[in-house]
């Protein structure tokens, strides 16, 4: 999953370019939940919210680091739910 940093200058744009409705408003800025973050993979070749922030404030989250297999698993868990 990606995370986004405290450089968020609470934009907008990346929120609805997710294809998996994993960014909203948090506290103080935008944040992304982990579990349905697929790093964008079963659905474009880069993840969207990263392209198009304008601070590139959207890195790798350490925390969550995932292998190419288990955010494609991911993307067709959520794909299911739908
Ligand atoms: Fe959503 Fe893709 Fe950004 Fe993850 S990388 S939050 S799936 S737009
Ligand atoms: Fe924040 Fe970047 Fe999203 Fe804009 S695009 S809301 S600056 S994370």
């Amino acid at each position: 999953a990606l995370i986004i940093t405290d450089e968020c200058i609470n934009c907008d744009v990346c929120e609805p370019a997710c294809p998996n409705d994993a960014i909203s408003m948090g506290v103080e800025i935008y944040v992304i939940e982990p579990s349905r973050c697929t790093e964008c993979v079963g659905h474009f070749d880069e993840p969207q919210c990263q392209m198009l922030c304008p601070v590139e404030c959207i890195p790798r989250d350490p925390a969550h680091v995932e292998t190419e297999a288990e955010l494609l698993a991911k993307a067709e868990h959520l794909k299911a739910l739908k």
